[in-house]
């Protein structure tokens, strides 16, 4: 056994019966770190004490044995972040399908749709409301 696979093996003992990393500690991570880097900036000093709380707390999550109380923090947290987390992945996937698809809202209900590019003139029946408008896309 070399000296990672022990490390690995006594880590892996260390952590049974602990929370271990779900979404809110990795975004406490996440998000320490650019307020670490910030807070050593001049004026920007408390960012760091934040950097310093979200990192304490983080592990103090991480090393947990309370399964339950953790769980209800993780819960209540992936609700709050939902709708934030949603724009971030319909952001992204926008981004991805940028040549293949044109985006835009609906004139009537604002829903945002989606049309293949490249198709010329053509008209959109909005699936929200059902209003038809012509679009060159
Ligand atoms: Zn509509």
């Amino acid at each position: 056994m070399n000296f990672f696979d022990d490390l690995k093996a006594r880590l892996e003992r260390f952590m049974q019966g602990r929370y271990g990393l779900d979404a809110l500690s990795r975004a406490l991570l996440y998000a320490a770190l650019p307020a670490l880097l910030l807070g050593a900036l001049p004026y920007l000093g408390l960012l760091s004490l934040l950097a310093y709380a979200m990192l304490g707390w983080a592990l103090f999550r991480i090393l947990s044995t309370n399964f339950t109380g953790r769980r209800m923090e993780n819960e209540k947290f992936l609700l709050l972040s939902q709708p934030a987390r949603r724009r971030a992945t319909e952001l992204y996937n926008r981004f991805k399908n940028r040549d293949k698809y044109a985006y835009f809202s609906c004139p009537k209900c604002h829903a945002k749709l989606r049309v293949p590019k490249g198709v010329g003139e053509i008209t959109v029946t909005c699936k929200m409301c059902g209003h038809k408008f012509d679009k060159r896309v």
